[in-house]
Order: C-alpha cells, then sequence, then structure tokens
C-alpha cells in the first residue's frame, strides 16, 4: 500500500486543500489527511470541528482517511508506514515556508520526502484565515470551502 500523510491545520479545510487531496490520491493509493493539534497555535475551529468537516466533505472519496495528532507528523507517519508527506504550494512565501519545513523534517527522519502539488490557479488565493475572515464579515464563503465548512460557518 502507498500510503501519504497530508498534514496541516485544515482550519477549515477549502477548496484548495481538496484539489490537493484530489491530485494526491492519483499518486497515492491512500491518503490520510493529519490534522494537527497544536494548542500553542489560536485556531477559529476545534480539532473535532475539524476533523467533522474534512471526514463530511471527503465522504465519496475513495482513499482517504482522516485523522489528528498532537505529536510530530513525522512520528505519526512512521506509525502508520507513510513514507511521503503532501503539501500545496501557492506562493514564493509557501515555498520558503516548505523548504524550512521539509529541512526540519528531513534532520529528524531523513527516510520520510515531502510531496509538493502546485497550486491550480482557481485555488491559489484561497486560505483558510481568508476563508475565515470572509465568513466572520458575513460575506459568502460556499465558493471556495466544501458544503460541510459553509454548513458550521452558518451554524455558527
Ligand atoms: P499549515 O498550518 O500546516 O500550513 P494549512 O492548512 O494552512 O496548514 O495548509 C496545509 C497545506 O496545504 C500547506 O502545504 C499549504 O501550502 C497547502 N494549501 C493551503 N491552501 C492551499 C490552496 N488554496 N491551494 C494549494 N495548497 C494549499
Amino acid at each position: 500500500m502507498n500510503r501519504a500523510v497530508y498534514p496541516g491545520s485544515f482550519d477549515p479545510i477549502t477548496n484548495g486543500h481538496l484539489d490537493i487531496l484530489n491530485r494526491a490520491l492519483k499518486v497515492f493509493d491512500e491518503v490520510i489527511v493529519l490534522v494537527a493539534d497544536n494548542p500553542d497555535k489560536k485556531s477559529r475551529f476545534s480539532v473535532e470541528e475539524r476533523v467533522q468537516m474534512i471526514k463530511d466533505a471527503t465522504r465519496d472519496m475513495k482513499g482517504v482517511k482522516v485523522d489528528s495528532t498532537s505529536g510530530l507528523t513525522v512520528d505519526y507517519a512512521n506509525k502508520v508506514n507513510a513514507k511521503h508527506l503532501v503539501r500545496g504550494l501557492r506562493t514564493v512565501t509557501d515555498f520558503k515556508y516548505e523548504y524550512k519545513l521539509a529541512e526540519a523534517y528531513h534532520k529528524v527522519d531523513p527516510t520520510i520526502d515531502l510531496v509538493f502539488f502546485m497550486a491550480d490557479e482557481e485555488y491559489s488565493s484561497i486560505s483558510s484565515s481568508k476563508v475565515d475572515e470572509l465568513a466572520k464579515s458575513n460575506k459568502d464563503v460556499k465558493n471556495l470551502v466544501p458544503d460541510s465548512v459553509n454548513k458550521m460557518y452558518q451554524k455558527k
């Protein structure tokens, strides 16, 4: 089984994240979307809410699992026997950040590699924080996020 882990905050998951996930599924048999439970980072949604929204959004997608961890991503990847981590690139700023991240991961475990997918033009300007900013100003975000996220915003 060619398994990869797609780690991130997913606060909340957006159509940009889903696009990366769909493309990763063409390369890997199984992709585990891994929500980072980082209490030091201020988040809009709880880990449980984020996991549930992703589960709802990926229900019909074959080969997707959803989980969370409060530990190191590399440790999680080893636990599930995954040798690749999926990430997405939108901008040069993303590249610089991801390059440092890849370097750090490589130091922790050189057997694990990061695999990057370039953001589709249609989604390259979508970020979780932008979505949240718009939703907080009562702007419609239904074209930027899956239904499960849109519903959660409406509920809040
Ligand atoms: P993190 O806090 O770990 O960066 P995010 O949820 O913000 O978590 O992002 C997870 C990954 O998805 C990152 O590699 C990020 O660059 C990528 N990503 C986020 N939004 C998009 C998008 N619209 N298009 C492509 N990749 C994206």
